[in-house]
């Protein structure tokens, strides 16, 4: 029996190339350092998949993670993490589904899959308990992602597996394509459904048939009852239960954070026919949670008539009706419902593919783009046939949808004309429906997230309306006013490092940080070692897993610094930082990026440049990673040589 309770105790290697799959025993020393998901494939990346590798190669890897928590009664326990390398930014790239996957391959008695090399034609891998089977998935390759997941169960006969595969778009390697994961839960960010486009690898399926084992099941039932009532009793649960995160619709706008028509503006002036009571009203079918989520901010929406009658969604949020909302001036909600319908059948991120969109419409819009250049597409503002056309092409390949397959980087590069200046990215990823203008700390989460533009990094939610009350629980009065002020730039490095350390550990063990960590705020590092403890048995405290996340934060770091990013690459489009907001109580504002980030980097102990100290790689046992720093030149003794 492995040492740890919590864990299902080993591991899986497939080689895609040869065709085996290898079980090997999870180590304890693996457990203790990295803890789990975000851990152990920050881990694997650095140490498996060379700088020089192209992500769409057979060497890069793939990695399916899940943590000690998975599988528990701990509120939110059903979250699945997956790293690899990303075509997207080319950089280390990560990201994380809920649903039911992660508790079902911890039930079949797995703790990860580590995928590797390429098959040479399709296939899927099938795991039920120790069975594991790489299968011939050429009758599947093709079909959409919620054929596919029918299929699959339908062959085997169980309707109980669980599937994460992928669409069109990943089979035709767009770089932003996701990974759907049962019911419809989405890997979204950083192009990994390309990567497992790129192996022929249509989709993994998992049963299990047995339990989580817990080390002491009162201490951990004790926890688990403590944070489900904390965040039953949150003031704001109510409204997080009833409307999920289409609910910040009109929060956000309110404080000019929902970008506009690409970024031009951050309030949207026809947001109350999107916002989350008009779609409750209108286009309700029932609540939907993820594994042990008492909060179920899922939902599924159905149109009921005109051009879109019949469509059906679930996992419809808050950044879907920015990106084919707000972003391209959109007010029609069966569109939008639509789009979203499409773009998880195809199996594309919303995000950057709502980015990709609008930033083709701002492109007509300044007449850098003209009906000869989008195969006669009319990208005027509002146009939601013209997005939805787009959205095939895009999954497809297809003329000017294979400019945008690429990303926003990448396509301004095609395009050129000085379209660089509306391509809304960081070191390559599209940024979600958060204005750095409007909350500083948002700003630098963008600028400083591992896997390139992202709010879930760091999830800084203290200062998104001014939330005195939870951060005087969480950090006392030593930051306040300013950490509760959207517009106050101090001690928002302070928020930023806690957030993404704090999140580094909750994606390695499993839980869900939109649940109880950042939203509802009652899951914090003295609940997640209370937690983790009782499960595992491995005594952790608050410090040790703060040691944890920054060590998993650092060795990302790291390997970004060997792929050669830099503080020139911690940054945001021009926009965000030298057109001043036009929006609402963000009237004026700019991200003032610099002073933070300076702020930000002492805090961390990494150089001027934005690299890790030898010291702080060492202090945190990154020998490795400081040896190859030091061997590549990185470390600012070395460049003043
Ligand atoms: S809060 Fe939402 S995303 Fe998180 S586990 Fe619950 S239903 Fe899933």
């Amino acid at each position: 029996m492995f040492k740890y309770r919590g864990y299902a105790g080993k591991y899986l290697r497939a080689d895609l190339t040869r065709g085996t799959t290898t079980p090997f025993d999870l180590e304890a020393g693996r457990c203790e350092k990295w803890l789990g998901g975000n851990g152990w494939g920050a881990e694997i990346l650095f140490s498996e998949v060379p700088v020089a590798t192209d992500p769409l190669a057979p060497a890069n890897k793939i990695i399916f993670a899940t943590g000690p928590i998975n599988g528990t009664l701990m509120p939110n326990s059903g979250r699945l993490e997956c790293i690899s390398k990303s075509p997207l930014t080319g950089i280390y790239g990560d990201s994380n589904a809920g649903g039911f996957f992660a508790p079902e391959m911890k039930f079949a008695g797995w703790d990860m899959f580590i995928i590797e090399g390429r098959a040479d034609h399709p296939v899927y891998l099938m795991i039920e308990d120790d069975r594991v089977e790489i299968r011939d998935a050429r009758h599947l390759w093709g079909k959409d992602t919620i054929e596919t997941e029918h299929l699959i169960q339908a062959e085997n006969g169980d309707d109980q597996i669980k599937v994460a595969c992928i669409g069109p778009a990943g089979e035709n390697q767009v770089r932003f394509a996701c990974i759907q994961v049962t019911p419809q839960r989405s890997l979204g960010r950083g192009g990994l459904g390309a990567v497992m486009g790129s192996k022929n690898l249509k989709a993994i399926a998992v049963r299990g048939h047995g339990t989580v084992p817990i080390a002491q099941p009162e201490r951990f039932y004790d926890i688990a009852v403590k944070c489900h009532e904390g965040i039953r009793a949150n003031a704001i649960y109510p409204a997080v239960s009833r409307y999920g995160t289409p609910g910040i619709v009109s929060l956000m706008n309110k404080i000019g954070r929902f970008p506009t028509r690409n970024f031009q503006s951050g309030h949207y002036e026809k947001a109350d026919n999107i916002n989350a009571e008009t779609l409750r009203e209108g286009y309700f079918v029932k609540d939907i949670a993820c594994y042990a989520c008492p909060i179920a901010c899922d939902k599924i929406y159905r149109v009921r008539e005109g051009e879109f009658a019949g469509t059906t969604v679930r996992s419809f949020e808050y950044e879907t009706l920015g990106g084919y909302g707000a972003s391209i001036d959109n007010d029609d909600l069966p569109s939008i419902m639509k789009a979203t319908d499409r773009t998880d059948r195809l199996g594309m991120d919303v995000i950057s593919a709502g980015r990709a969109i609008s930033f083709a419409y701002e492109l007509w819009e300044k007449g850098i783009l003209t009906s000869e250049d989008t195969d006669g597409l009319d990208l005027t503002w509002g146009n939601y046939h013209s997005m939805l056309e787009l959205i095939e092409k895009i999954a497809r390949r297809d003329g000017f949808g294979a400019t945008l397959a690429e990303g926003v980087r990448r396509a301004a590069a095609i395009i050129g004309k000085g379209s660089d200046y509306y391509a809304m990215h960081v070191k390559g990823q599209e940024i979600a429906a958060q204005d750095g203008r409007a909350q500083q700390s948002m700003g630098l989460a963008h600028a400083t997230s591992n896997r390139g533009a992202d709010h879930l990094k760091a999830f800084p939610t203290i200062d998104e309306t001014g939330y005195p009350d939870e951060a005087r629980r969480r950090y006392g009065e030593r930051y306040l006013p300013e950490i509760a002020d959207p517009h106050a730039n101090k001690h928002k490095a302070f928020l930023v490092k806690d957030g993404e350390e704090l999140g580094a550990v909750v994606d390695s063990s499993g839980n869900c940080k939109s649940g109880g960590t950042f939203v509802l705020a009652q899951i914090y590092w003295d609940e997640m070692a209370e937690a983790i403890s009782a499960a595992t048995g491995m005594e952790v405290d608050a410090a040790a897993l703060k040691r944890i996340g920054e060590r998993i934060y650092n060795l990302q770091r790291a390997y970004n610094v060997l792929h050669g990013i830099s503080r020139l690459d911690d940054t945001l489009p021009k926009r965000l930082l030298t057109e001043p907001s036009p929006s609402m109580s963000a009237k004026g504002q700019v991200c003032r990026l610099e002073p933070m980030l300076a702020e930000y980097y002492e805090l961390r102990g990494w150089d001027e440049s934005g690299c890790p100290s030898e010291a702080k790689l060492l202090e945190l046992g990154l020998e490795d990673a400081a040896s190859r720093l030091k061997a590549a030149g990185k470390f600012a003794s070395a460049r003043r040589e």
